[in-house]
């Protein structure tokens, strides 16, 4: 389904970003999988390769919340390849703090990650695909930008704006034939569900209609179909891969 695209995947070392890896590139996109460290990145790639040998991957540590950064990575892989069809924004990370603890530097923090490096890798890229005239951007919203969670309020407050930005750019960019997307996933199982306390999570579990979490690759299922021409007439779409969960 992407035989021959450019991929670049944000927090591909792990989880919901490294079942998205995989599945692009068992369907035959060349993928650079960006991770917060040189060390996870060649771990995450070990993996890979081990899987699969021939896999078309390489890995990059930018950090995401520097513009320059991330504009610096971005030229090298369109030297390289002469096109970047595909960004997946997936880096992410939550806090449960109740708003009477939260600190500014851990909303700072939230935010940089979660909604500027989304903003970041997508102008860093915007312009070549312009030029190709097609690229497709996915972005990782979730559930809780539907409803908002009890505590934490920094993440889905991320959530949501990442909602915003997807909508928007879909508007401003399909002009150029640049798609923008969302996959909003339910509870997932990864570390970052593994950090939730189990009885959480078994809470959260019995509640969903589906019976159980929801898996990386079920997850992944969902950025790939976007990412491929089966979505070509699909843009500004929050795709919910949930099991129709209220949180
Ligand atoms: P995870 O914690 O397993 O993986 C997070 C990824 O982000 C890792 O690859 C990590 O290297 C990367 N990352 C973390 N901090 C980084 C930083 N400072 N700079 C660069 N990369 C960094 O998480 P996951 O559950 O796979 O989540 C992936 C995305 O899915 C996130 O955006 C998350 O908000 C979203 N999401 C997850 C769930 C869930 O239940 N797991 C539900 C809804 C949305």
């Amino acid at each position: 389904m992407l035989k021959g695209k450019v991929a670049i995947v944000t927090g591909g070392t792990r989880g919901i970003g490294l079942a998205v890896v995989n599945k692009f590139l068992d369907n035959g996109a060349f993928v650079v999988l960006c991770g917060s460290r040189e060390e996870t990145v060649n771990k995450a790639l070990a993996e890979i390769r081990n899987r699969r040998p021939e896999a078309q991957a390489e890995g990059a540590w930018p950090d995401l919340t520097s513009l320059a950064e991330v504009q610096k990575l971005a030229a090298d892989i369109y030297e390289k390849y002469g096109k970047i069809d595909i960004l997946v924004n997936n880096a992410g990370i939550s806090a449960r703090d109740s708003i009477y603890q939260y600190t500014e530097e851990e909303f700072d923090k939230i935010m940089n990650l979660n909604i500027k490096a989304v903003f970041n890798c997508t102008r860093a890229v915007a312009g070549y695909m312009k030029e190709q005239k097609s690229g497709s951007i996915i972005n990782t919203s979730s559930v809780v930008s539907l409803y908002g969670q009890p505590a934490g309020c920094g993440y889905p407050a991320s959530k949501f704006a990442v909602n915003g930005l997807t909508k928007s750019l879909a508007r401003e960019l399909g002009a150029d034939n640049i798609r923008v997307n969302a996959v909003a996933p339910g509870v997932t199982r990864t570390d970052m569900v593994a950090a939730l306390p189990k009885e959480m999570v078994d809470r959260l579990a019995a509640g969903i209609p589906l019976g159980r979490v929801g898996e990386p690759e079920e997850v992944a299922d969902a950025f790939l179909f976007l990412a491929s021409g089966m979505a070509s007439y699909i843009t500004g779409e929050i795709l919910s891969v949930d099991g129709a969960v209220v949180i």
